[in-house]
C-alpha cells in the first residue's frame, strides 16, 4: 500500500491538510481497530470513514439516519471517482435492483444505508455474499435510549454485523458527549476494545456571545437590519415563538422562512430548500431544524431562547461558518427561558429517570450561561477536550468588566440557606433574603430568621442571577428532586459554601457588563 491517507485527501478531496484528529482516526481504522469518534457536526467525520473505505479491501457500509443527505454524499463521491451507492426508501424498485447488481459485481466500495434496511432479505442475500471491511455508524448516539434521538432501527445493527461473513471493523461517529451515551454505543454496538477519539470540537471561527436579559425583540430587529445580506438562523424553543418571530420579520419585508414539527413534511422540505438555495436569508426554527444541514455560508446563529443542553447549543451554533469564515453566535438569555425548557421536559413523555437526566443537562446549560470563565473553554471542557489558553473570541473573554469581591453577599446567601434547614428552591431563598411577605414564607416562619430581608437591595431577578452565578462557580449545589408533580430543583450547601462561611476562600466574580444593560 503506497498511497497514504494524506495522498487520498489531496488527490480526491483537494484538501491540503487533515483537521485535528482526522488522521489518527483514519490510521486507527486502517490498522484494524474499532473506533468511537466523538466529533461535532461539521467537524469532518465523513472523511474519517471514507478514506479507510478506499484503502481497505472490501465494502464499507455506512449506516446513517440522514436519508436526505445520502444522495448528496454519494453524488459527491461519484464525482470524485469513487464507487459509491445508497439504499433508502427514496429509491424506485429498478434503482434498487441496479444498486444490488453493482454490489454483486464489485462495483461498490462505499454503500450508504438507512438502518431500516438492515433486515431486508434481498439486501442481506447480496451483502452476506461479500466481504464487508468496515461498518461505519453515523449519528451513533441513535442506539442509545439516553441519547436525544433514540431510533429503534439502530438496534438492528449488531445483528446485522454478527451475521456478516467476517467481522468487519466497526466505527461509530457521534457528536454527543455524555458518558451514558458513549457507554451505550460501545455496549449496544458491541465495539471491540475501541479506540476513543474526542476531537475537533473547537470551532475557532465562531464567536460565542451570551447576552443576559437583553430586550430580545429590539436586539433581534437591530441585528437582522445590520446583517441584511447575510444568511442566518434564529432558534426559538417553541413553535409559537417561531411563528411570532417569523411573522414579525416577514411583515418588515425580510426574506424569511420557518421550520418546526408542526408544519407538514412538504412545507418543511420546501422551506429548508429555499434556505439552502439562498432564496431566503433567514430561517426561524425550533431545534427540529438543522440535522445534516451542510450549508457553508451561514454567517450567524441567534438563539432567541436558551437551548435545552450544551450539546444542543453547540450542535445548533455549529451550523454557522462551515466555510471556515468568521461567524457570530448569539444567545439571548432570559431567566424565563429556564422555565420554558423545564415545562417542555415536564410535558414530554419521558420516564422519571430520563427527566432527571434532562434536568441535569439543562442545569449544565444554565451553569454555562452564568460562568464568567471563557465560554469556549467551558464548552470544550464539557465535551472532554482541553483548551490551554482563553479564546478571546467569546463575550466573557471580551468582557473587560471588573473582578468584584462578592464574598460578603455570598455569605449572606449561604447563611440564609443554612438557617432555612431543609433545601428549598431558588425562588423561596430569594423571597426570604428579600423579606417577602409571601404566605409560604410566613407559614414556615422564615420571617423570624436573622437573614430575612438581608438582601433587600437586590432586585428579585438580580438576586436570582447572583445565586445562579454562585452555583455555576461551585459555591452552591443544585439537586433535582422527584416530587408528586414531576421533578423540581433545590439549592444545597456544599464544601465550598462552608469554606466561604469560614472565610477560607473568597468569592471573586467578574461583573458582566451585558447583564447590567437592559
Ligand atoms: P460532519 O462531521 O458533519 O459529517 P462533514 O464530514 O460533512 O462533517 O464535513 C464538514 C465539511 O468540512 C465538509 O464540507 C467537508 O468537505 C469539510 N472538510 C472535512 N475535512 C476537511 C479537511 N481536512 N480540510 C478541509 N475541509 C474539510
Amino acid at each position: 500500500m503506497n498511497i497514504t491517507p494524506l495522498d487520498i485527501l489531496n488527490r480526491y478531496y483537494g484538501y491540503t491538510n487533515f483537521r485535528k484528529g482526522q488522521e489518527d482516526i483514519i490510521n486507527s481504522i486502517i490498522n484494524n481497530n474499532d473506533v468511537l469518534a466523538i466529533m461535532p457536526t461539521g467537524g469532518g467525520k465523513s472523511i474519517c470513514y471514507q478514506i479507510p473505505a478506499m484503502v481497505l479491501e472490501g465494502i464499507t457500509i455506512v449506516v446513517s439516519p440522514l436519508i436526505s443527505l445520502m444522495k448528496d454524499q454519494v453524488d459527491t463521491l461519484k464525482v470524485m471517482g469513487i464507487e459509491a451507492e445508497y439504499i433508502n426508501s427514496s429509491l424506485s424498485n429498478s434503482e434498487y435492483e441496479k444498486v444490488l447488481n453493482n454490489i454483486k459485481n464489485d462495483k461498490c466500495k462505499i454503500l450508504y444505508v438507512a438502518p431500516e434496511r438492515l433486515d431486508s432479505s434481498d439486501f442481506l442475500t447480496v451483502i452476506y455474499d461479500k466481504v464487508v471491511c468496515q461498518v461505519a455508524i453515523d449519528e451513533a448516539h441513535c442506539v442509545s435510549q439516553w441519547g436525544h434521538d433514540f431510533r429503534v432501527s439502530y438496534k438492528k445493527i449488531p445483528y446485522f454485523i454478527n451475521n456478516l461473513r467476517n467481522r468487519p471493523i466497526v466505527t461509530a461517529f457521534t457528536a454527543t458527549a455524555s458518558d451514558e451515551v458513549r457507554k451505550d454505543i460501545v455496549e449496544v454496538l458491541n465495539l471491540n476494545n475501541p479506540k476513543v477519539f474526542i476531537s475537533g470540537f473547537d470551532r475557532e471561527n465562531l464567536s460565542i456571545n451570551i447576552i443576559k436579559s437583553p430586550a430580545k425583540n429590539k436586539y433581534l430587529l437591530d441585528y437582522v437590519k445590520n446583517h441584511e445580506n447575510e444568511c442566518g438562523i434564529i432558534y426559538a424553543s417553541t413553535r409559537k415563538e417561531v411563528e411570532n418571530i417569523h411573522d414579525g420579520l416577514l411583515k418588515r419585508g425580510y426574506l424569511v422562512s420557518k421550520y418546526h414539527a408542526g408544519l407538514s413534511n412538504e412545507t418543511r422540505k420546501e422551506n429548508q430548500e429555499k434556505f439552502i438555495n439562498d432564496d431566503i436569508k433567514i430561517m426561524v426554527a425550533t431545534n427540529a431544524f438543522g440535522m445534516g444541514i451542510d450549508k457553508p455560508n451561514i454567517r450567524w446563529v441567534i438563539h432567541y431562547n436558551m437551548p435545552q443542553s450544551i450539546e444542543n447549543y453547540y450542535q445548533e451554533i455549529g451550523r454557522a461558518g462551515r466555510d471556515g469564515e468568521e461567524s457570530e453566535c448569539i444567545l439571548l438569555f432570559a431567566p424565563q427561558d429556564v422555565h420554558t425548557q423545564k415545562y417542555l421536559v415536564e410535558a414530554s413523555i419521558e420516564n422519571p429517570q430520563r427527566k432527571i437526566a434532562k434536568y441535569t443537562k439543562l442545569q449544565q446549560m444554565v451553569d454555562l450561561i452564568y460562568t464568567s470563565d471563557c465560554y469556549r473553554k467551558c464548552i470544550l471542557d464539557y465535551f472532554g477536550e482541553t483548551m490551554e489558553d482563553e479564546c478571546n473570541n467569546c463575550s466573557n473573554c471580551l468582557n473587560d468588566g471588573e473582578v468584584v469581591d462578592k464574598t460578603l453577599d455570598a455569605m449572606m446567601v449561604i447563611s440564609c440557606i443554612a438557617r432555612m434547614k431543609r433545601s428549598y428552591g431558588i425562588t423561596m431563598i430569594v423571597d426570604v433574603l428579600r423579606g417577602s411577605k409571601n404566605k409560604k414564607v410566613l407559614e414556615l416562619e422564615f420571617d423570624k430568621l436573622s437573614t430575612y430581608g438581608l438582601m433587600k437591595k437586590y432586585s428579585s431577578e438580580d438576586l436570582k442571577n447572583f445565586i445562579n452565578t454562585l452555583v455555576s462557580h461551585g459555591f452552591l449545589d443544585i439537586v433535582e428532586n422527584l416530587g408528586h408533580r414531576g421533578t423540581f430543583p433545590t439549592i444545597k450547601l456544599n464544601e465550598q459554601s462552608m469554606r466561604v462561611i469560614k472565610k477560607e476562600i473568597k468569592v471573586e466574580l467578574k461583573e458582566a457588563k451585558a447583564s447590567k444593560s437592559k
